[in-house]
């Protein structure tokens, strides 16, 4: 059964657009030590904008976009929106596969097309142009034509207004920060360090965000707030998982504990007072 107590502090955060699965995961939450954020849509906008094509000889801007865009058409990750986006009447790919936390593959034109990070794909004769865009925060994503390079593409996703000041908050309530995120490290520890959060975890597949959660949790019961793509398995392994934003992915309600209806991270430190009240008059 729950506590009486808990199920009134859930009904008043509920005021702020709280759906909690469990009064059990509502109580656990007043006792977590560290919150883990997934980056990619949680911590920042989730709105990334293309900002830089670099191209190998041979090829120009608007065909790197195009066979990008043709893949990208197929996905729900934010990154995947900021491509179609700039370009209004990409072609139809074939036979699209999506590798979580690395990118597509596909055909389009008659060409094997990839588009993904360049861990996954070796940036050759463009990693100058590689590192150059992700020490500015950019998210470099590579594309591939029949196995070759035939450029980059530099999207930027700009860290959430209120990240700074959630990271603050959480702070003074004795939380510890971490971001999690499948992204290029320096890309990561520059947004990061925007946000004030030191402790950095990038180039992460959905399973090593699970196994990193495994670990903070060792340390203290751990929140991870996510919105689904690519990090289900961590929202699930979480003391307590949280989903942000009603626009996440069905998959980020069903691994969450707590799903808060709006997008705004300061939800979270507001919560965590609501439900250690519960605690304390309980305990
Ligand atoms: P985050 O942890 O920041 O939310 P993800 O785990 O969702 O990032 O993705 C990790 C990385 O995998 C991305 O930064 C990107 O480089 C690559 N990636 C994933 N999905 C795609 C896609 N649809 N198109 C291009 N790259 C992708
Ligand atoms: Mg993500």
């Amino acid at each position: 059964a729950v506590p009486v107590t808990v199920i009134s502090a859930i009904g008043s955060a509920s005021k702020f657009g709280v759906v909690v699965k469990s009064g059990a995961a509502f109580e656990q939450f007043g006792s977590i030590r560290t919150v883990a954020f997934d980056k990619t849509g949680t911590l920042t906008q989730g709105h990334p904008q293309v900002t830089e094509v670099r191209t190998t000889a041979g090829f120009d801007r608007g065909q790197v976009l195009a066979w990008a865009a043709a893949l990208e058409a197929t996905s729900t990750h934010p990154l995947a929106a900021a491509i179609t986006a700039a370009v209004p009447d990409a072609s139809a790919a074939e036979d699209v596969h999506e590798e979580a936390g690395h990118g597509l593959t596909g055909r389009v034109d008659g060409r094997t097309v990839r588009v993904g990070n360049p861990r996954w794909l070796n940036p050759s004769g463009l990693r100058d142009d590689a590192d150059e865009l992700a020490e500015t925060g950019m998210t470099v994503i590579v594309v591939e034509a029949d196995g070759a390079v035939i450029g980059l593409i530099g999207v930027r996703d700009e860290l959430r207004p209120e990240a700074a000041e959630t990271v603050r908050m959480l702070h003074a309530q004795d939380i510890d920060t971490v971001m999690l995120t499948g992204d290029d490290a320096r890309t990561a520890r520059t947004l990061a360090a925007q946000a004030g959060i030191d402790d950095v975890r990038a180039e992460q597949l959905p399973a090593d965000k699970a196994a990193a959660i495994t670990q903070l949790a060792a340390s203290g019961p751990t929140a991870m707030v996510g919105d689904g793509i690519n990090d289900a398995p961590a929202l699930a392994t979480a003391t307590v998982g949280i989903a942000m934003g009603a626009t996440g992915s069905a998959a980020a309600v069903e691994s969450a504990d707590i799903a808060f209806t709006g997008h705004d991270l300061r939800l979270i430190p507001a919560a965590f007072t609501h439900a250690r009240r519960g605690r304390r008059i309980m305990t």
